[in-house]
């Protein structure tokens, strides 16, 4: 199913996963454990499993098989993740071929990190020319990335979501904002998006966090802001694995009860590849 049929027919919040092609598989036994994982998450009902792309080493052949056996062993719609930066035209055509002979109908289209000390190649500057490359090439539902608190690139947030707006103008049908700790940030940016008229779905993206050292890797990577006295009962004990578990999952079950009080479309779980967390937190809510 297309995306926009997803998010138009379901009268109650959408549930997603993002999950990662495993690193160093060298006997295929993590590719195996992902897929129990994601077994158990099934009683959730998910509407889209989206597979990440190229962080992390993974390649093309990698995410198709992973997006194959998501259609057919979990018989849930996949949404593989495609970063442009540094592929050219002729590579991403032969993708999105490839893409539409397995009947896949989604991607999340993404400019993707700039390369530190690779090739850059110039066929695609940025996500909103992949969005209408992919929508003149391919009949393909385009989704793309939104940022609550201002990409880190951006001059401002409201220069990020003019661009955003851009991608929305190309054919974009959803966006999936990265995590966030403070729904604030993203009220705050929905509202913005709809003043300049954006008008698609804006789903949230939840990291439920697990691991101290996790958390403070992936805000690393991106800018986020983390609520003073949620990060001081973490610091505090951070070599306790079961309480920072419990206090992730809490904080994230209490953040999607808002959300959803707010009306929100769907909820987008990043779940690292386990089930646990985004377990708990669905049962809870
Ligand atoms: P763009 O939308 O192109 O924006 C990039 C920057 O350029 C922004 O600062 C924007 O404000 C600016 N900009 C846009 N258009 C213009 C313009 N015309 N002129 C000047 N400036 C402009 N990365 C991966 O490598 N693999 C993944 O699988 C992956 N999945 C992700 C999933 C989600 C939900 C999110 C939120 C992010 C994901 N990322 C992934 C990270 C993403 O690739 C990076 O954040 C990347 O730096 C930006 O990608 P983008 O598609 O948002 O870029």
């Amino acid at each position: 199913m297309k995306l926009k049929e997803i998010y138009s027919v379901n009268s109650k919040p959408v549930i997603s996963y993002e999950v990662f092609p495993p690193k160093d598989d060298i006997d295929g036994q993590k590719l195996e454990q992902l897929f129990v994982e994601l077994e158990k998450l099934m009683k959730f009902n998910p509407s889209v499993i989206s597979v990440t792309y190229g962080a992390g080493g993974s390649n093309q052949t990698e995410s198709v098989e992973i997006i194959k056996r998501i259609k057919s062993d979990l018989k849930t719609t996949p949404m593989p993740h495609f970063t442009c930066v540094s592929t050219s035209e002729k590579n991403i055509k032969n993708y999105l071929n490839t893409l539409e002979q397995h009947g896949i109908e989604n991607i999340l289209a993404l400019r993707g990190d700039m390369p530190q000390n690779q090739e850059i190649c110039h066929d695609f500057k940025y996500a909103s020319e992949l969005v209408e490359y992919i929508k003149k090439e391919s009949s393909l539902s385009a989704a793309v990335a939104g940022y609550p608190e201002g990409h880190r690139e951006a001059e401002s947030l409201e220069k990020d979501i003019e661009y955003l707006k851009v991608k929305v103008e190309k054919g974009a049908d959803v966006i999936y904002t990265q995590l966030f700790f403070n729904n604030n940030h993203y009220f705050n940016f929905c509202e913005k998006c709809q003043k300049i008229g954006i008008d698609i779905p804006i789903i949230p993206g939840i990291l439920p966090v697990t691991n101290f050292k996790t958390l403070e890797k992936m805000t690393s990577l991106c800018k986020v802001d983390i609520p003073a006295d949620f990060y001081e009962k973490l610091d505090n004990h951070k070599d306790d694995k079961d309480y920072i578990k419990q206090t992730g999952i809490e904080f994230a079950t209490n953040q999607c009860r808002e959300l959803i009080d707010s009306g929100v479309k769907g909820i987008h779980f990043y779940t690292l590849n386990k089930e646990y967390a985004t377990g708990r937190i669905l049962s809870n809510l």
